[in-house]
């Protein structure tokens, strides 16, 4: 369904083939550095600079014109950014959505009657009855544009094409502000123009990045710069955006979108108590996988989940000769140009 109607949306695990089966093209709120500096007036200054940047936009009415805001109860950062809103644009359309931090049958099932709620709402902001039909097209549609982003990642990375990893991060900013129907097209184009003979950068060095938000194109060829190849990611704004979605004929839609969205990567918030070394684990396991050198984690200041899973992710990665390189930002460019010296230092040793 092509439509110029957004809905604005702040974190990865929102459904987006739900909002856009209602009609709408999610927008994400990524958080940019040009809005006056006022959430501290809401929100606390030891806050995530994320959430902060997102409530300056809001202040400043700079976001396009969006029928409501789908915000996730993902960790208290974002709870705080739901209230915050509310308090800043009292008129805009907004819900909050509980995600539960752990994976179990029931947080599942929880959240399959969360993402019901959800469905009702959106088309409440419609003025209109949905139909469950529709859904089952945008996951198609979805589940099209995973397998695409998927195949033309891993041909450019494979390739290691020089500024690979700038367009493949082009393309997931533009995934997320934009109907999938736009960008389909786009990447069946790159799919079958990749030729790995040309523009290959073999002389970088193979890194595994994680962590949270990092969508900004300068950064990416800041790494580029220090002679870093970026081999793998997982980013809230990279490859965790989007993960297929297997529904079946008996299964109710609602709980197969639950299944599936608790079986993708997590962020450090999630977490299994029956495993609680699996965030570590599988950050080695996809280091290992893409033969990366080393690990770049680029984590937002006063993100207590990501800052109290490191030290174990450290000993894990040390255990098997992984070196790490920390590098915490604000959403801004300056805190990583600022890092450009350890970035470089780090590339070196790994040579
Ligand atoms: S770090 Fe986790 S909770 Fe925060 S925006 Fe990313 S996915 Fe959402």
């Amino acid at each position: 369904m092509l439509t110029n109607k957004l809905v604005g949306f702040t974190c990865s695990y929102t459904p987006l083939p739900l909002i856009h089966a209602a009609g709408y093209a999610p927008y994400r709120l990524f958080p940019l550095d040009n809005s006056k500096d006022s959430a501290g007036h809401i929100l606390h200054d030891n806050l995530c600079p994320h959430v902060k940047k997102i409530l300056d936009r809001g202040i400043d009415n700079n976001t396009p014109e969006m029928s409501g805001v789908v915000f996730m109860n993902s960790c208290d950062a974002m709870r705080r950014l739901f209230d915050g809103w509310r308090k800043a644009r009292p008129n805009d359309k907004a819900i909050l959505i509980d995600f539960p931090a752990t994976s179990d049958d029931s947080a599942i099932n929880f959240f399959a009657l969360e993402l019901s709620r959800l469905w009702k709402e959106l088309w409440e902001w419609n003025g209109r009855v949905g139909d469950l039909s529709s859904i089952k097209q945008s996951i198609s549609i979805y589940n099209d544009l995973y397998s695409l982003f998927s195949d033309v990642t891993s041909k450019i990375r494979k390739a290691r094409l020089k500024d690979g990893n700038l367009k493949i991060q082009e393309l997931y900013n533009k995934a997320s502000t934009e109907p999938p129907e736009n960008i389909i097209p786009i990447l069946k184009n790159l799919q079958a123009s990749i030729n790995s003979a040309l523009d290959n950068d073999s002389n970088s060095v193979p890194i595994f990045l994680f962590g949270n938000v990092l969508y900004e194109l300068d950064a990416f060829k800041l790494f580029n710069d220090c002679g870093a190849f970026i081999c793998d990611d997982d980013l809230c704004t990279g490859s965790r955006l989007f993960y297929p979605i297997n529904i079946t004929e008996e299964e109710d839609l609602f709980l197969s979108l639950s299944k599936s969205i608790f079986s993708r990567s997590f962020c450090a918030r999630t977490f299994d108590p029956k495993y609680p070394l699996k965030f570590a684990e599988d950050i080695l396991n996809k280091a290992k996988a893409c033969n990366a050198k080393g690990v770049i984690a680029h984590v937002l200041k006063f993100c207590d989940p990501y800052l109290i899973r490191l030290p174990i992710v450290r000993e894990i990665l040390k255990e098997n000769s992984l070196p790490l390189l920390v590098l915490e930002g604000d959403c801004t460019l300056r805190s990583i140009g600022q890092q450009k010296t350890r970035i470089e230092a780090f590339i070196e040793m790994l040579r």
